[in-house]
């Protein structure tokens, strides 16, 4: 069963909390409780990725093992590596490479998995279902490519105009298909987001259109997440004859730093996370001094960790102050009134172990792409670059230490030429720019928005 962070939605099952995005209390749905499954960690090291997957969603789910297999099946069969997430060595550290599937960052991994889980779900029930969706660049493309074509399944999808990536903005607006719908909003990601929230608690509309996320706050992508961290503690424990792993996360809305700590509340062989962050260092000073102040958004290398407000913390706040609803519910409403919250100075919050943090500016960023090729002959995309440069901070002797790789570089080329003086590229990406491309520019405001969903929806 599912509850909701706030404590004031009922119960729900698994495909209900997928097809809600956000509570209907303003919470986000969670586990009522996370499986602890220590005992199982050595019998699932040599295991694929897609049998780890399919043991993983297993313990979340109630779908029948047949249909979970092809759930499976199907959603990483796309990916062009046959380990979906392969390990890479780079001098002291391993780089765990998640950008393997269609679009080239890590959200295939989820999204993959989230496009099929919906419409296997509205198969089922005989019901259609309208998207909306917020991205600073990497969720739009990704949940784009995986619902497009899909007919009973509309997206709306909306970006900051002009603050994103050129091949990043292209990867979504290139996009032709009738379902999928380019909403350039004249704001910031946090604006986006804000309409986004506002929307999915306006209830009435909610339901009349069948409104669906595919932003992290739904449950199904920290799932789908959970499994590379297990998948890569489990490995590198075996290969270095190690006993327990650190992993470093390019940080941005909190999402894939969460599925890591529920990995660990699993019983993962992972000691610690490292929480990077760019310029926009919200969560960094939260977990070095129990402070989570938002400020205004700077546009930097690595924009998809532009973010001031992490939709996701809520999640990990929730379990912080004990599991506690009530309390959460204060503190969300404190933070939306003062923009400011301090957690961990009480006698029974103590900091949490599990979690460090630090920031990589964009010259540190710039440098360590610079390293790290001259060094190892490997090229790091921006938000690599920055888990990389903060997880020389944390290295040990006896836990090795894996950093994800979030995106492929050649989404950045920009960058990677500044740094490196190189030129890379990939074939999923020729021909992008000069491609044709729909999209709709609007202000920023929720009834605009709420507007073109009620003469489009399907
Ligand atoms: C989304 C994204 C991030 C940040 O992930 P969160 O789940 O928002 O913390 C980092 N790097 C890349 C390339 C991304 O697309």
């Amino acid at each position: 069963m599912y509850i909701s962070t706030r404590g004031e939605t009922d119960p729900i099952g698994f495909r209900d909390a997928v097809m809600t995005g956000l509570a209907p209390d303003g919470g986000l749905m969670i586990p009522a409780r996370i499986p602890v499954v220590k005992d199982r960690m050595a019998a699932w090291t040599d295991l694929s990725y897609r049998e780890l997957a399919f043991e993983v969603f297993s313990l979340f789910t109630d779908l029948s093992p047949e249909d979970l297999h092809a759930l499976v099946h199907e959603s990483y069969i796309g990916f062009r590596h046959p380990e979906v997430t392969p390990l890479v060595r780079a001098g002291p550290i391993r780089i765990l490479e998640l950008f393997h599937g269609p679009t080239l960052a890590f959200k295939d991994i989820a999204l993959q998995f989230l496009g099929n889980l919906f419409e296997h779900i509205l198969e089922e029930r005989d019901q259609r279902l309208n998207i909306l969706g917020a991205t600073s660049g990497d969720t739009g493309s990704a949940a784009i490519c995986s619902v497009r074509g899909r007919s009973r399944i509309r997206i709306f999808m909306m970006h900051p105009h002009g603050r994103v990536a050129p091949l990043q903005e292209r990867q979504m607006t290139t996009v032709l298909e009738g379902n999928v719908y380019n909403l350039a909003i004249d704001g910031t990601f946090d604006d986006c987001q804000r309409i986004m929230k506002e929307t999915f608690e306006d209830l009435t509309f909610k339901d009349q259109h069948a409104l669906g996320s595919v932003n992290s706050i739904n449950w199904a992508r920290v799932l789908a997440q959970i499994v590379y961290y297990i998948h890569a503690a489990l490995k590198t424990r075996k290969s270095e004859n190690a006993d327990r792993v650190r992993l470093a996360v390019p940080t941005g809305n909190f999402g894939d730093i969460l599925a890591g700590w529920y990995a660990m509340q699993m019983g993962a062989p992972i000691s610690r996370l490292v929480l990077a962050s760019n310029e926009n260092d919200i969560l960094s000073r939260f977990f070095n001094s129990g402070i989570y102040r938002s400020g205004g958004v700077i546009k930097t290398i690595s924009p998809s960790m532009d973010i001031q407000v992490a939709s996701n913390f809520e999640r990990y706040l929730y379990y912080r102050v004990g599991e506690d609803a009530g309390r959460l519910r204060n503190l969300m409403d404190e933070f939306k009134d003062s923009k400011s919250i301090s957690v961990g100075s009480g006698d029974d919050e103590s900091d949490d172990p599990s979690i460090v943090a630090g920031v990589g500016t964009t010259d540190q960023t710039m440098a360590a792409i610079r390293d790290n090729y001259e060094k190892y002959g490997y090229i790091l995309d921006p938000h690599t670059a920055v888990g990389v440069h903060v997880s020389n901070s944390f290295l040990s002797e006896s836990e090795p230490m894996i950093c994800l790789a979030t995106a492929h570089p050649a989404k950045f080329p920009d960058a990677i030429r500044e740094a490196t003086g190189e030129t890379v590229t990939h074939d999923l990406l020729e021909g992008i720019l000069e491609a044709p491309v729909r999209s709709v520019t609007m202000p920023n405001d929720a009834k605009a928005v709420r507007d073109h969903i009620d003469a489009h929806a399907g």
